[in-house]
This record gives structure tokens, sequence and C-alpha cells, in this order.
């Protein structure tokens, strides 16, 4: 993926993993390496491989992929320790929206803890995980979603200049602190007395359920679709 701006240009190449990554987001890469790789890429455009000879050394980098599975729980026993932002839910690339997720983490936990006063700190972490977690695990799918179509469209026309994936109002038209308020009341009771609460932060019409890596890895490899119910455009 190359992309610009009038004075700034950046690029992106995925690779298969060949145990070189190291876990870092400050290594180090020579172009001269890329361009190994380029090569064994068939249709690669010249031109491309002369941006990234053009690139200076010491802004470009390699690093690894991790993938952690959704884990649902982002509190302590006690409530009192919560994890945010990566630290609670990793992103690929290819979902853009890690860093906006850690800003609506913070101002949805914001927002919670606002509501629940000093002496309710534990419940307003709990509400807030519940509030959240489906919204974030929709969106890691949805990175590993995007991150097929990209692929399959890398050798689309290279005029092409809108990014490829699904990116619907349900993401980038939520307002995190305004669903906290309309909702702490409603996950509070469902988390105290069990009574049901349906996330609406989620693409319109989906119906949440528990995903694994694998699960959606074996089903790219078996050719299949990733289930994708709702409207997720
Ligand atoms: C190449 C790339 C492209 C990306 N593109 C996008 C994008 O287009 N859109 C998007 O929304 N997101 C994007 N992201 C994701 C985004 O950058 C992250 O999701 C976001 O930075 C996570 O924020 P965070 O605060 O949770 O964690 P971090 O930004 O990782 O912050 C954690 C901080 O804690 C510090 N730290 C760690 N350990 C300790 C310690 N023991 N004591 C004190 N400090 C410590 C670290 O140094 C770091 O500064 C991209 C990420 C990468 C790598």
């Amino acid at each position: 993926m190359f992309a610009r701006s009038e004075d700034e240009m950046s690029w992106a190449l995925n690779y298969p993993d060949r145990e070189v990554g190291i876990e870092s987001w400050s290594a180090l890469v020579d172009p001269k390496t890329v361009l190994k790789t380029t090569a064994n890429i068939p249709g690669w455009a010249d031109v491309a491989d002369r941006v990234i000879k053009a690139t200076p050394k010491e802004h470009l980098h390699d690093f690894k992929l991790m993938w952690r599975e959704p884990q649902p729980c982002w509190t302590s026993s006690g409530g009192r320790v919560v994890q945010i932002g990566d630290a609670a839910h990793t992103f690929l690339p290819s979902s853009g929206n890690g860093g906006t997720q850690a800003i609506e983490d913070a101002i949805s936990l914001a927002a919670c803890l606002h509501i629940a006063g000093k002496d309710n700190t534990p419940w307003a972490t709990r509400v807030h995980n519940k509030l959240r977690f489906e919204r974030v695990a929709c969106l890691q799918k949805l990175g590993v979603v995007n991150h097929e179509l990209r692929n399959r469209s890398s050798n689309a026309d290279v005029s092409q200049t809108m990014p490829v994936g699904l990116l619907g109002s349900w993401i980038w038209s939520h307002d995190p602190e305004r669903y906290a308020i309309d909702n702490y009341g409603k996950v509070l009771a469902h988390l105290k007395n069990g009574t049901p609460f349906q996330s609406t932060n989620i693409p319109p019409g989906h119906v949440y359920k528990p995903w694994t890596i694998d699960e959606l890895l074996q089903a790219k490899e078996s050719g299949k679709e990733i289930e994708l119910d709702g409207d997720w455009d």
C-alpha cells in the first residue's frame, strides 16, 4: 500500500513471516532487504521499487504482526484495575482503528467513572468493559476481513486511490461518551440482575458470537468467506 499527500509519502508491505521479524515497533530494515522480497512478486511495478529505494533507512521499520485473541475481561476481579487500548485488544494495521479504539476506550471509561461516582469505581470499570468489548471484537474481526480484501486487490489498477475495505458508519459515527451515558444504567442492571442487554455500537443487525483467529484463518484457507451477518459496510 502506497499513500501520499503533497509533501509526504508512506508505504507498507506485508510479507510472510520468515522468522526474522521481532516483536518491536522500532526495529529498522534496509530498503535493499525489501527489494529482495518485491523481486519475487509477479507483476510488481518498477516505480514501487524506486520509491522503496528512495526511503531513508532510519524511517523504514520492520515489525512482526502479533495477534492476541479477543479477551472479554479487561478488569481485575475487584474492578479497580482496568486495561484499555492495545493492552486490552490487539488490532491488525489493516483495521486502521487501534488508536481510535484506544481513544474511544478512554472516553467511555471517563464517562463511566463520572456517572458512577467515587464510591462505585469497580462498577464503572465493569460497565465500561461490557459497553466496549463486542464493538472492539467486531473491529478486530474487520481488521482480518479488510486485510484479506486488500491482499486480494493487491494487483488491482494502480490508479485506485480509495482505501480497500469495509468502513461502515457504525465505526466512524459512534459517540462513546453518549453511548456510555445512554446505556450505563442498562448495563449495570444487566451485570447486577441479569436483565438482557443488547449492544448497539456494533454493525446493525449483527448478533455477536465469540470467535478466534484460528477459525478465521481456517475459513480463509478453505476458501470460505468470513461470516459477517448484519450491515458491516
Ligand atoms: C504501523 C502502524 C500503523 C497504525 N495505523 C493506525 C491507524 O491508521 N489508525 C489507528 O487508529 N491506529 C493505528 N495504529 C494503532 C495505534 O498506533 C495503536 O493502537 C495505539 O497507539 C494504541 O495506543 P495505546 O495508548 O493503547 O498504546 P501505546 O500507543 O502502545 O502506548 C503505550 C505506552 O506505554 C509505554 N510503556 C510501556 N511499558 C511501560 C512501562 N512499564 N512504564 C511506562 N510506560 C510504559 C510505551 O512506551 C507507550 O508509549 C497503527 C499502529 C502501527 C504500528
